[in-house]
């Protein structure tokens, strides 16, 4: 681990057998066969999640949830601990604040949860047994998982709504960067990583899977955020750290490489912290529904253009974009109305900040569609949903995008152009619904 750099694909260690970590066997005619011995433990045991309730002053009825994993595959040096490491100590900050007499606006729920790498099942346990509850009540929910997976620029993967907040926190926080002293942590993660479709942006992603939020996002529509220190994207295309857990996973690695002064975990802590302050704190809760529109618009022209490859075919079958198109045009339209009214909401009527707050809350909620993705019934946001092909990455439309997967290849080509309609109606309603939770009231 002390070399000067990554081993490039001529790498070769000291083992007495010809190896490398890449490209993939040269010769594909290779007969060579592996002896390989597996022992697993197959038991049932008992897991434990850890809740910690701050009741909200105000509005104890309205729950912010800080989740993130305890469990690991073997020590866990960096999945979960540099995560769980975070948690405790931003439920060490709020409770000395607590002490000091202040309360949250709204109620915060701290969860550590259990058995994440054997599918999720804390977190998923708990989500189901509570679910009524939280679909009524949950405004959003920020996953604490690694805090590291990498030491080069901060990654942020969240819903539209919270675009706006992560990028105003991110100005108010210290960049942890070397040379990058007295600068934010929004401009060294600009710099670094800005965003493909605007580059005046930095790159935010749609979040996938692959941990605790799954459960909240993707099946009960609560809006959800991670944000982790990462790798550089341009310069290392593997999906993730070459020592994910594995045995390697100790302290001593982050210590000694990934982290030694703790300056990135410290500025994790700080950004989780303060989302969840500014969402259980904040009067209005910091949610922008223009983002949303403006996402929708991009991920509507991305799913078109994906289409028009088979032009022939959407002539043949009859298929249209425009119903989704035009519901896209109303949420954002609905979006930008509501915005101008929750301005000159009056701040000293509590009834009426609360009803925009409820709208603002049921955003992300008017995305469920009950029934489900096809074959997929507990995935259930229309507008993202783990991709079918990497279930750590994140997919837009994930309905039409299914349809329209390989569609060449299928024998019935009526039927396959069919399903696509269906998903495009499916679409079609479900933003046009959402747009109708953001109009006045009466
Ligand atoms: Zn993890």
């Amino acid at each position: 681990m002390g070399g000067p750099a990554a081993p490039d694909s001529s790498w070769k260690g000291s083992l007495n057998v010809s190896y490398n970590i890449g490209p993939g066997f040269a010769d594909n005619s290779s007969t060579r066969k592996v002896r390989m011995h597996v022992h697993t433990n197959n038991k049932i045991t008992r897991i434990y999640n850890v809740i910690g309730i701050l009741r909200g002053a105000l509005e104890p009825d309205r729950y912010i949830i800080l989740g993130g994993h305890r469990d690991s595959w073997v020590f866990g040096g960096i999945d979960p601990t540099t995560g769980a490491a975070v948690l405790q100590e931003i439920v060490r900050s709020f409770g000395k604040m607590k002490m000091e007499g202040w309360r949250p606006k709204r109620t915060i729920i701290f969860a550590s949860w259990d058995a994440e790498e054997f599918g999720l099942l804390g977190s998923t346990e708990w989500a189901e047994e509570n679910a009524r509850v939280l679909q009524e009540r949950a405004v959003a929910y920020i996953n604490t998982d690694s805090s590291i997976e990498g030491n080069y620029t901060l990654r942020v993967d969240c819903t539209p709504l919270l675009y706006k907040l992560v990028y105003n926190l991110t100005k108010e926080i210290l960049s942890p960067d070397e040379s990058y002293e007295n600068k934010s942590l929004y401009e060294s993660w600009l710099e670094k990583d800005p965003a493909t479709e605007n580059n005046s942006y930095p790159r935010i992603n749609k979040l996938g899977s692959g941990s605790d939020f799954e459960a909240y996002f993707q099946r009960l529509g609560i809006a959800s955020g991670r944000v982790r220190y990462t790798k550089n994207r341009k310069a290392d295309k593997f999906s993730n750290y070459p020592v994910y857990h594995t045995v390697y996973e100790t302290f001593e690695l982050v210590e000694k490489f990934y982290d030694p002064t703790f300056k990135k975990q410290l500025t994790i802590a700080q950004l989780r912290g303060k989302l969840v302050y500014e969402l259980a704190d904040s009067q209005v809760i910091p949610f922008d529904c223009r983002d949303y529109g403006e996402a929708l618009k991009g991920y509507s022209n991305r799913i078109y253009k994906l289409a028009k490859k088979h032009e022939e075919q959407l002539k043949r079958y009859k298929v249209s974009f425009d119903p989704l198109f035009s519901a896209v045009v109303n949420f954002s339209k609905a979006a930008a109305e509501f915005h101008r009214r929750l301005e000159q909401v009056d701040k000293k009527n509590p009834v009426a900040v609360r009803i925009m707050n409820d709208q603002l809350m049921f955003t992300e909620r008017a995305f469920i569609d009950p029934l489900g993705l096809p074959g997929r019934k507990f995935y259930r946001h229309i507008i993202f949903a783990p991709s079918s092909h990497n279930k750590y990455a994140g997919e837009s439309f994930p309905g039409i995008y299914d349809a329209m997967f390989d569609i060449e290849s299928k024998a019935d080509q009526h039927e396959a152009w069919e399903e696509v309609k269906r998903q495009i109606s499916i679409a079609a309603f479900t933003v046009q619904a959402a747009a109708g939770t953001l109009q006045e009231v009466a």
